[in-house]
């Protein structure tokens, strides 16, 4: 059953989440962190005032802006590119997503869903602190972001921490989840998530048709996640899920589409 989340609005940043992987959680959406030597990976980026926490967390893990070699984006929504456009003006780093979010980089507001959003805080109340704080991150206030560079559909990416990319369509159009075998961990995205923002739910489960492109195809997808055999789940939403993929999984086919 859904209930108010009573964390996930101030930045925490929770460090080794899996080995070398640190989560930093603001306003209930999470980048990570990925160390390799000196270097470092950023994958997605929060709101607009995620800036400051990012600042803020490479500190913490002993790092600086020069040590960022690249921001990788798992889809293009709004509350995953947030300082997206800061970061290639300020850290002048590469921006990788899928070609098919392209266009929802550029313009974050314009993406396909299946259901409109507002019904749903009057169907979960649950989800009314989570999209308030949302807002108040600056979730309507974001800008494209303009000149990526393609992540491939299969691979593995020569940014640090070698991930190996996971095509994963379904939430949207270009979902890419990220494999790091040798920590054995699965940064999911929001094709798998622990907290649905939408409806406030936790639990392992694919989003709400309110912000997925076709959830029948996300469901579908969630196949191409369990194949990596993970044992640690690092979604886009909520906490690290250290059961492994396949129960993950088998927990979001259970829950269903919404
Ligand atoms: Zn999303
Ligand atoms: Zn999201």
């Amino acid at each position: 059953m859904a209930h108010a989340p009573r964390r996930g609005r101030r930045p925490t940043l929770t460090r080794n989440v899996a080995p070398g992987v640190h989560r930093l959680e603001h306003a209930y959406v999470n980048c990570y962190l990925i160390e390799d030597g000196s270097s470092v990976t950023i994958v997605d980026a929060g709101f607009p005032s995620t800036w400051a926490p990012l600042l803020l967390a490479l500190d913490e893990i002993g790092r600086s802006r020069r040590d960022v070699d690249a921001l990788v984006l798992t889809h293009a929504h709004f509350d995953h590119i947030g300082f997206a456009a800061r970061a290639q003006a300020e850290l002048r780093v590469p921006i990788w997503v899928h070609q098919a979010d392209e266009h929802l980089a550029a313009h974050p507001y314009h993406y396909q869903r299946e259901r409109t959003p507002f019904i749903y805080p009057l169907l979960y109340p649950a989800a009314i602190p989570v999209l308030a704080g949302m807002t108040a991150a600056g979730a309507l206030a974001v800008k494209g972001v303009e000149n990526v560079h393609h992540l491939p559909e299969t691979g593995t990416l020569d940014v640090p921490g070698q991930p190996q990319v996971v095509f994963s369509p379904g939430h949207t159009f270009g979902h890419t989840a990220l494999f790091l075998p040798n920590r054995g961990a699965l940064l999911s995205g929001d094709a798998l998530v622990t907290l649905d923002p939408y409806k406030g739910s936790r639990g392992a489960q694919i989003i709400a048709g309110a912000a997925t492109a076709d959830s029948v195809m996300a469901l579908d997808t969630l196949t191409a996640l369990a194949d990596t055999d993970a044992g640690i789940v690092l979604p886009g939403h909520g906490d690290p899920w250290s059961g492994g993929i396949r129960a993950a999984v088998d927990a979001a086919r259970e829950f269903g589409a919404s």
